[in-house]
Formats: C-alpha cells, structure tokens, sequence
C-alpha cells in the first residue's frame, strides 16, 4: 500500500507541476489515445500499479487542465493544496458521513466546517446546514424544506402523504432563474414549467417592481450571482415583500454567496442573510474537491422535517445526525476537505480569494475593452461576458481560442448576443495567467 500510494503521489504532483506546460483542453491525440482503455473487463486481477499506471498515462492527458490557473469555463475552481491533501487522507480514512456512530470524526469536522461557512457567509446563527454534492442538491434540499413548510402549515403532511391532493404551492423565480433550480423544482413535483417567472433588467437581476402577489404558499427563489453576468436579485427589496406575505425565501448563492466573505464585496449579498434558505458551493469559490456544496435552512426542524427518517438500526443520540439534515445516507466525509480549506485560509485568505478573482475579471473585462471589443455586463464579481464583433466572428473566435490551448472560456448567450464568458474562480490563477490569456485572446481575435 505504501508503495501504491507514494508512487500515485509522485504521478499526482508531477500531473500538477507540468499543467503550466500543456494546452488547457486536451490535444485531439490525448483524446484519441483514450481508446487505450477500451478493452474487455478483465477476467483476472492485475497489479494495482499497473491499472493506476494506465490511469495516469493514458487519462491523464485527456483531462481538462481546470486544477491549473488558466480555465475559465462555467464557473469551476481548482483545488488549494490544503484541501487536495485533506481530501487524500480522507479517502485514506473511507468514512462514511451519515451517522455519528459511523465516523465521530467526520461528524465533528462536518458541524465545524457548516458553522464556520455559516458565519462567511453572513447566515444566521442557529440556521441548519447539510453538506451535499453541489448547489443543484442544495437547491433541491433546501426547496424540499419549503415544500415541506408551506404546506405543513396548511395541515399537509407532503413526506408522509406526497403532492396528489395537496394544496398548492406557487413558486416565483427570476426569469434568469438557474437551470438547477428549475431541475429541482421538477424533481420535487412542483414543476419546471409551473413557476412564474419574473422579468428581469439589463443585467439579469430579478425586477422587484415586477414581482407577482405573494401568499404564504409561495416560494421565491433569489439569485445570488447569475451565471453569465455575476449580478445579485435585489434581496432587500423582494424579502420585504416576501415576509409581508408569509412567503418562503430561497437563495441559489452557487458562488455569489461568497460575496459576503469579503468586506469588499458583502455589498453585492446585503439582505440575503435575511432569506429562509440558500444554497452554496464549495467546490466553486472555496476551491475543493468535487463534489461539494452546501445547504443551509434558517429553520432547522422545516430542514429536519423534509429530510429526517428512522429505523430500528438507525437509533441515534442526541447529537446532529447528517442523514437527518441532507437527502443522503451513505456518502463520503465531504467536511474533511471544507474544514482542512477553511483552516488554512482563515478569515482573511477567503476574502482574498474572492477579492482576487475579482481583480482578474476587472482586468480581463478593461485590456479586452480597452482592444476595441465589448464587454455586455457590469463586472461586480468574477464573471465577464464579451463579444468579439457579430455572433459568427465572436464564435469563431471561442473555438479558436479553445483550440489554441493557452486558456478556456466558454461560449454563452447573452439578451439576444452572442458571446464568450469568462469566470475567474480559481486559487491558482495568477496574475501571469492574466496576462498570457489576455495576450492569447487579442492574437486571436486579431487573426481572425
Ligand atoms: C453552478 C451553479 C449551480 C449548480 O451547481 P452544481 O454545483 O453544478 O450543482 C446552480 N446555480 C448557480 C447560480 C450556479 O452557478
């Protein structure tokens, strides 16, 4: 064993090291060799050193470089050094996450790792959180936790008895809304096509002035950072309306919830502490491992209602049991890695990484301006959209720089125009790497 895993940390670091080096989408060559692996199962077993050997050189290059400091696709973080560590020993440790009695040292590091994120992102104390594998889980946690309010308090009891029959509920999103949320609305049998949706402005922001009557069966779900522009729904506004009705308030914050752990930026998440749910990542912003995020709930027993079950062989002590809070049993100790993260940044490190991202966006968004090409939103966090010309040149110009290797950034549609979306969001990207994508991007363009 010793000698398997010195040897994978030997391949790991040295996969780490040349990153630098290689293009950050894979070569068409990488790609193909993936036919190595098509072979039969094996009928006997072999060496593990032989298999991770094959792993190590034949997928290895047909990965996407998003560890290294230059992806700036979808909205994906790296992964920091005391986390990566952290998440090694923890799979070293095989816990399983649901119970207590299971692992007390996950158990612990998990409550730790949810305080300490609860107090970053500027949520209530005493709210209830569960550790999950993304925002869309947390969305569809937290929004099983409304289902389960709203229509408890109209004497429906929706676990033991399901939706045929029951009063029912209105969901109000942004018409920005993320695909997630819509996925878990569905899941949940409220309907991705149900809601009413909101118009927004320029920038993608919910228009409060816009929002439909609310009652106390309604769910509006608040945007913390669209994921094309960055921009936050107005929660002032729309979460004085809601608690006038009674309404349940829920925040998909994937990455913009961050905003509140950086004095520089809290602005942009004011209010949204006020909400009854928000939904989180931690392998966005905070930079873990896959696959990671966070719910939290302001009523721990709505949470608790929605997701608590018992058996027999299930008895447990009084203290926070995970399965209790999350919709998982079996899963691995996701809290490990949070924690080793959190440690090591503190307080202040958090803040920097998002203050840093930011940085990088405002500078990707004013040297590709200051060329002559058009940047479509107002850059308040980490998200740039632009447009090289019309939409054919400004795709092409995408699929070029794709190609071309140096970094990857994506193709969105933005109101109508087409255009290429940058998300800052990883630890590693430096201010060299700025600089090198930035260069990339012109010469493409300009060849183009
Ligand atoms: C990324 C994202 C999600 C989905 O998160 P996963 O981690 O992929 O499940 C939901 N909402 C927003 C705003 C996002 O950016």
């Amino acid at each position: 064993m010793r000698e398997l895993l010195h040897d994978t940390a030997e391949r790991a670091a040295r996969y780490l090291e040349r990153l630098d080096d290689r293009p950050v989408f894979p070569s068409s060559s990488a790609v193909a060799g993936l036919a190595a692996l098509d072979e039969p199962l094996p009928e006997k077993p072999c060496e593990p050193a032989a298999t991770l050997r094959l792993l190590d050189e034949v997928a290895g290059p047909a990965t996407v470089a998003s560890a290294g400091g230059r992806y700036f696709g979808f909205v994906t973080g790296g992964t920091q050094p005391a986390a990566l560590a952290a998440s090694w020993l923890a799979a070293a440790w095989d816990q399983n996450a649901a119970f207590t009695v299971m692992s007390p040292a996950a158990a612990r590091l998990e409550e730790i790792a949810l305080g300490w994120l609860a107090e970053l992102l500027g949520l209530p104390t005493g709210c209830a959180g569960a550790l999950v594998s993304g925002a869309t889980l947390a969305n569809v946690t937290a929004l099983a936790a409304a289902r389960h309010a709203l229509l408890l308090r109209q004497g429906w009891d929706v676990e033991r008895d399901g939706l045929f029959g029951a009063p029912p509920l209105s969901v109000v999103v942004g018409d920005e809304v993320h695909v997630s949320v819509l996925k878990a609305l569905g899941l949940l049998g409220l309907g991705r096509e149900r809601v009413l949706r909101v118009p927004v402005d320029a920038q993608g922001r919910l228009r409060a002035d816009a929002l439909p009557p609310l009652s106390d069966s309604t769910i509006v779900c608040l945007q913390a950072g669209n994921v094309n522009t960055g921009a936050f729904d107005p929660a002032r506004e729309v979460i004085a309306a809601a608690r006038a009705a009674g309404a349940w308030v829920h925040v998909d914050g994937a990455f913009g919830l961050w905003a509140a752990a950086s004095p520089a930026y809290a602005q942009l998440a004011d209010g949204l502490g006020d909400a009854d749910s928000w939904a989180t990542d931690t392998h966005k912003y905070l930079n873990v491992p896959y696959d990671s995020g966070a719910v939290f709930c302001r009523h721990p027993e709505q949470l608790r209602g929605a997701m608590m079950v018992g058996a027999a062989y299930l008895q447990t002590a009084d203290q926070r049991e995970a399965a209790h809070y999350g919709p998982e049993f079996s899963r691995r100790a996701r809290g490990v890695e949070i924690w080793a993260a959190l440690r090591t940044l503190g307080r202040t490190g958090v803040a920097e990484l998002v203050e840093r991202t930011c940085r990088h966006a405002r500078r990707f968004a004013a040297a590709l301006r200051d060329a002559g090409h058009s940047v479509h939103n107002d850059v308040v966090l980490n998200q740039v959209l632009v447009s090289f010309g019309d939409a054919d040149t400004t795709r092409k110009v995408v699929a070029a720089l794709q190609a071309e290797g140096t970094c990857w950034a994506g193709a969105t549609t933005w109101q109508g125009r087409a255009a290429m979306r940058i998300s800052v969001s990883s630890w590693a990207t430096s201010d060299e790497d700025v600089e090198r994508s930035i260069a990339a991007m012109l010469r493409v363009a300009r060849e183009l």
